[in-house]
C-alpha cells in the first residue's frame, strides 16, 4: 500500500485518522468511506480514428467526489478493482506493471507543471492477474477534475439523445467553466474553452518531450488534464516522428502529431453539439468549423510562450519561433537527448558553462552562430547568465521518469516485491528540478543497453 500523503492531506484526509491497512482496504474497493455511492461511467470513442460507440469504465470505478483544500471539486476513482458492466470480455483488473507506471508519470507531470490526474494511492492485491504472463495484480486510486472524455459528449449524441448531450454539457460548464454560465451560445463557446485549454496542455506536453501514445477520443478529459497513462513515455533524442507505443503501427500519435490529434479530437466534441450550437445544421457546421481552426492559434501561441521560456527569454519577438526551431533542428541533426540539451542550455549563456551543450550538440558552426544570437537575445533583455540559468533552471528538469527508469522500477516490484526503486524513482521525479545527490543514474538518458524502444498499455 502506499499513501499519496500530501495529496491525501489536499483532499481534507487525515492519512494518520486511520491505519494503513483501513486505507488498503479503503483504496482497494474493500471498503467504502461512509457517503461513497460507486458507479462505471459510460463513453464512446474514436480509437486510432475509428469510432466505438460503447466503451466506458471497464476496469475503472468512479468512488465520489470531494471538494478539495481550494474548494475545487475531484473526483476519486478506482482502477483495477474488478469488473464492470463495461468491462465486455476484460477481467477489470490491472496488473502491477500499468499501475506503478501511471503512479510515477502522473505524480511526475504534477511536479513538472503539467495539468494531469494525481495518483492517491496504489495497493497491491495479492491475486494474480492474467496477461501474457500471470502478473501481481494491483489496484490505482486516480484523482480528476472530472473524468468526462469527449468520448462520454459522443456516446449521448451517437445515440442521438441531444437532451443528454445539453445536460452534460450544462454540467460541464457549471463545474469546469463557470466563466461560461452566462454567455450568449454557450455550446459553442465551451468547444471554444475546451479548445483553448486542451492547446495549451499539449504545448505543454511538447515543451517536455512528453508524448501521451494513445490519444483516443475517450482518452481526452474536458477537464484540460493529462488523462489516461497507458503507453505514454517521455522522448531521448528529439525526433517529432517518435512513437513508443506498441500499439501505435502507424504512427498517429507520434509526438509531433499531437497537437493536430488535440484538434482532431476537438472537432468531434464540436460534432456531438452541432444541434446546440444552432438549429440550422450548415450554420452550425460553419460557426462550429470556424472554432475548431481557433485550436492553431491557441497552440502556436502557447507553444511558442513555452519554448520561450525554455530558453530564459520574456520579450516576444517576431523571430522567436525560428530561433527555437533552428535550435531543435540542431538537435534532431546531432540526436540530441531532448531534456538533457535543454538541461545543459540552462548554464550555457555564459561561454564557459557551454560544455555540456556542446557534448549534446558537437562544435560546429550550426551551434556556434546559434548560441551567438541567443546571447544576443538575452542581452538585450538585459538578462545576465546567472539570472537566465537560474530562470531556466527551474522550468527545464533535470529528472523525468524516462523508460528504463519506469521498467526497473517495475521489473523489481514484479520480480522481488521490492518497492525500494519505485520510492527512489518518485522522489526524484516529484522535484524534478533540484539536483539531489547520488542522482547520476536518474539524470542520464539511457545507456545503449538500457534502451526501451517499445511501451505497452498493459490492460
Ligand atoms: P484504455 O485505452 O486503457 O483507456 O482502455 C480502453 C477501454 O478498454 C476502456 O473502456 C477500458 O475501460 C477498457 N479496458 C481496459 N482494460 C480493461 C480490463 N482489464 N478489463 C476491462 N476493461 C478494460
Ligand atoms: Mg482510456
Amino acid at each position: 500500500m502506499r499513501l499519496n500523503e500530501p495529496l491525501a492531506r489536499e483532499l481534507g484526509f487525515d492519512p494518520a485518522a486511520r491505519s494503513s491497512e483501513d486505507w488498503a482496504q479503503i483504496f482497494s474497493g474493500n471498503a467504502l468511506l461512509p457517503g461513497t455511492a460507486p458507479l462505471a461511467m459510460a463513453y464512446a470513442g474514436h480509437q486510432f480514428g475509428n469510432f466505438v460507440p460503447q466503451l466506458g469504465d471497464g476496469r475503472a470505478l468512479l468512488l465520489g467526489e470531494v471538494i478539495d483544500r481550494h474548494g475545487i471539486r475531484r473526483d476519486i476513482q478506482l482502477k483495477g478493482a474488478g469488473r464492470t458492466p463495461f468491462s465486455r470480455g476484460g477481467d477489470g483488473r490491472a496488473a502491477i506493471g500499468p499501475v506503478l507506471r501511471e503512479y510515477i508519470l502522473s505524480e511526475a507531470m504534477h511536479a513538472l507543471g503539467v495539468p494531469a490526474t494525481r495518483a492517491l494511492a496504489a495497493v497491491t492485491t495479492g491475486e494474480p492477474v492474467y496477461r501474457e504472463n500471470v502478473l501481481p495484480g494491483a489496484v490505482l486510486t486516480r484523482v480528476a477534475k472530472s473524468h468526462i472524455r469527449v468520448g462520454t459528449f459522443q456516446y449521448f449524441a451517437a445515440r442521438g439523445d441531444m437532451e443528454a448531450v445539453r445536460a452534460l454539457a450544462d454540467y460541464v460548464i457549471e463545474r469546469l467553466y463557470p466563466e461560461l454560465g452566462g454567455s450568449e451560445n454557450r455550446y459553442l463557446d465551451l468547444v471554444e474553452a475546451v479548445s483553448a485549454r486542451q492547446a495549451r496542455l499539449v504545448a505543454r506536453w511538447l515543451a517536455i518531450g512528453f508524448i501521451h501514445g494513445v490519444m483516443n477520443t475517450d482518452n481526452m478529459a474536458l477537464a484540460g488534464e493529462t488523462i489516461d497513462f497507458g503507453p505514454c513515455a517521455f522522448l531521448d533524442e528529439y525526433d517529432p516522428t517518435k512513437v513508443f507505443s506498441s500499439i501505435d503501427q502507424f504512427g498517429r500519435y507520434a509526438y509531433g502529431r499531437q497537437p493536430h490529434i488535440a484538434q482532431w479530437n476537438i472537432a468531434r466534441l464540436a460534432e456531438t453539439m452541432l444541434p446546440l450550437i444552432d438549429d440550422d445544421e450548415e450554420r452550425a457546421i460553419a460557426r462550429a468549423t470556424s472554432v475548431v481552426e481557433q485550436f492553431v492559434r491557441h497552440y502556436n501561441g502557447a507553444f511558442v510562450g513555452e519554448m520561450r521560456s525554455k530558453i530564459g527569454l520574456q520579450d516576444e519577438q517576431d523571430d522567436d519561433l525560428s530561433l527555437i526551431q533552428r535550435l531543435l533542428e540542431l538537435m534532431q541533426e546531432s540526436k540530441a537527448d531532448y531534456n538533457t540539451t535543454f538541461r545543459a542550455l540552462c548554464s550555457a549563456a555564459s561561454p564557459d558553462g557551454a560544455a555540456g551543450l556542446h557534448a549534446q550538440l558537437g562544435e560546429g558552426d550550426g551551434i556556434a552562430g546559434w548560441l551567438e544570437q541567443w546571447r544576443r537575445r538575452l542581452e538585450a533583455e538585459g538578462v545576465s547568465a546567472a539570472l537566465a540559468s537560474e530562470r531556466m533552471e527551474a522550468i527545464n528538469p533535470l529528472y523525468i521518469p524516462r523508460n528504463h527508469l519506469v521498467e526497473e522500477v517495475i521489473a523489481a516490484a514484479e520480480q522481488r516485491d521490492d518497492f525500494g526503486p519505485f520510492e527512489a524513482l518518485l522522489e526524484r521525479v516529484t522535484r524534478p528540478f533540484e539536483p539531489q545527490p547520488d542522482s547520476g543514474h536518474y539524470a542520464d538518458p539511457a545507456r545503449p543497453d538500457e534502451r526501451v524502444m517499445r511501451t505497452f498499455c498493459g490492460t
